[in-house]
């Protein structure tokens, strides 16, 4: 291949940029040039007035300058004509012109049905799991999990720290979308007692209960993680119940938030309960040295694959090395949740 692509896609993570680096590396040592395909899949449509604002021409000093910032440099949005199957024919036809043979395509499970796509018009694509959420089962790590981990590790110990001090629990919500895996390894790095996640049902009472039990043995400022999806997981006859018999008539989204968990929680063990919600700082922070050598790596073999005629194929962690399989395959395995991680968290 003489030119290749690369876009992100999705919600950005830690670690894009790096991958886009390693990639303009990867093409430069190939002997390659490399297009930057803006926004996502929005790029391949050419919908802008300046060709540069969809498809740009990467320069590997500029690109070297970004690797380790957060974000992405090539920004990312959702697309959603890429849906439309002629309009996947029309993208098909600008990367033609663009001299486009292969892309590396950063995102999630979503990006990956439209790699999956354009393979299937003849644009071979690999994928990099780019996304915090760690919701792809064929890869021990997604690509910014790690760093946001991290993050809400470094947060959870401040509030803790404030916690102590005032002998009162924190409940802190954590991303991750449907998939519990940041709250239960941020949960396991601060030694939060509490972990709450979209795979394990629950109820405010049962919370309330262990948080009660926790506050009779002496532990006033325990932490609850709770993940963003959790809510899905809840016992529904839980928050209806409260709601009946208290008589309110309110939407279910101003009811399941972690705001309501912790009014709950104050007045059923009489405590001081404070929420936090870390919210995006999660996928803002500079990638971690294991992110950033992911990136390296999986920018690698990527071009490497495309570089040897093989496409429709995603990069992935297995036994702590970068690998790849079919796209297909990869969105085909079933995750595993760590139940006994859990167990253990939540055992008091
Ligand atoms: P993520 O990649 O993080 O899962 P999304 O699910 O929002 O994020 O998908 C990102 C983009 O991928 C979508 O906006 C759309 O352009 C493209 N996409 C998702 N699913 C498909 C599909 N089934 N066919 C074609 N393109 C898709």
């Amino acid at each position: 291949m003489h030119r290749i692509g690369v876009l992100t896609s999705g919600g950005d993570s830690p670690g894009m940029n790096a991958a886009v680096m390693a990639v303009a590396k990867a093409a430069r040592y190939h002997g390659m040039s490399l297009i930057g395909i803006k926004r996502g899949y929005n790029g391949t449509l050419c919908k802008s007035h300046h060709i540069e604002d969809d498809m740009l021409e990467l320069d590997l000093d500029t690109i070297l300058d970004i690797a380790d910032q957060p974000g992405t440099y090539l920004r990312t949005a959702r697309c959603l004509e890429f849906h439309r199957p002629e309009m996947r024919v029309h993208a098909v036809n600008n990367i033609r012109e663009m001299g486009i043979e292969g892309i590396v395509v950063i995102g999630g499970d979503g990006s990956y049905h439209g790699a999956m796509e354009l393979c299937a018009l003849g644009v071979p694509c690999v994928g990099i799991p780019g996304t915090i959420d760690n919701d792809l089962a064929y890869t021990e790590m997604t690509l910014g999990y790690d760093t946001a981990v991290n993050s809400c590790v470094d947060d959870i110990r401040a509030i803790r720290a404030t916690s102590r001090s005032h002998d009162r629990p924190a409940v802190v919500e954590v991303m991750g979308r449907h998939c519990g895996d940041i709250a239960l390894k941020a949960a396991a790095g601060s030694g939060a007692e509490i972990c709450i996640v979209p795979e394990v049902n629950w109820s405010i009472q049962e919370v309330a209960n262990r948080l009660s039990r926790l506050i009779d043995m002496g532990n006033p400022r325990a932490t609850v993680v709770i993940a963003e999806g959790a809510w899905d997981a809840m016992h529904p006859m839980d928050w209806h119940r409260y709601l009946r018999e208290n008589g309110c008539h309110v939407h279910d989204d101003d009811v399941m938030n972690t705001h309501f968990l912790s009014l709950m929680l104050k007045y059923k063990c009489k405590c001081e309960a404070r929420p936090t919600v870390l919210g995006y700082t999660q996928r803002g922070r500079t990638p971690s040295a294991y992110d950033s050598w992911f990136a390296f790596e999986a920018g690698n073999l990527a071009v490497n694959l495309l570089e040897n005629g093989i496409g429709n194929q995603v990069i992935g962690l297995k036994d702590g090395r970068v690998y790849y399989l079919p796209i297909g395959m990869a969105l085909q395995q079933k995750r595993e949740f760590n139940l006994q991680l859990y167990n253990l968290i939540n055992t008091i």
